[in-house]
């Protein structure tokens, strides 16, 4: 395993059962690279999309993404330890990574809304080194041109928010290309924060 924080099985996943700050000193420390939220949603898609699924079964971690998984947890014992959903979990892990001076790439969404969310992030988080931004429509047409840009930034971690499963298949696809150490699929967080 690429991280080393306890786990639990949800949907035949090893979904992470840790609290918010173990999995940010384990993700930031680690050899972990692929990042991706389990939510209800997505075991749904799961159940027919066999590409998703075999990309989830790849992933280095598997973070719990809102009560429908918790209440999946419940049914089989007990409770997770902290609901690790994306929207509060990916601006912590930013935070600690500015304060390491690591850099983030963001990836997906409309033209414009990426930086969008640059601007809200840095406005949250001073520090944070945004390497760049780009469009998940335009910006995502070329796969090769996409992998370059985000290699030449420079970036320690990219998001990717291109929705479920089309960023978990792009990372899976493009993860032994890609330089940044950590990549995450964020859904809809560049929308979110670009408010
Ligand atoms: N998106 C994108 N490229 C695409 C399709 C979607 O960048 O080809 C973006 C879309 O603009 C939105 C994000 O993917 O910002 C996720 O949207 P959705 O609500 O579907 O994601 P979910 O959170 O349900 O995974």
């Amino acid at each position: 395993k690429p991280h080393d924080l306890p786990t639990r099985p949800v949907l035949d996943l090893p979904v992470v059962d840790a609290s918010t700050s173990d999995t940010i000193e384990a993700l930031l420390g680690g050899t972990a690279r692929s990042v991706y939220f389990l939510n209800a949603h997505c075991a749904n898609v799961c159940a027919t999309d066999r590409a998703y699924a075999a990309a989830l079964a790849r992933a280095d971690a598997v973070l719990p993404d809102g009560i429908g998984v918790e209440l999946a947890a419940r049914s089989m014992g007990s409770g997770l330890t902290e609901n690790l959903n994306g929207t509060d979990f990916t601006p912590a892990l930013l935070q600690e990574a500015a304060r390491r001076g690591l850099s983030v790439f963001l990836f997906g969404a409309a033209p414009g809304t990426a930086e969008r969310a640059a601007d809200a992030l840095q406005a949250r988080i001073p520090d944070l080194i945004v390497a760049g931004t780009r469009d998940g429509y335009d910006g995502g047409a070329c796969e090769v041109s996409a992998v370059h840009a985000i290699n030449a930034s420079g970036a320690d971690i990219l998001l990717v928010a291109m929705g479920v499963p089309k960023q978990e298949l792009w990372i899976d696809r493009n993860l032994p290309q890609l330089r940044p150490r950590l990549v995450l699929g964020v859904g809809a967080l560049l929308d979110f924060l670009a408010g």
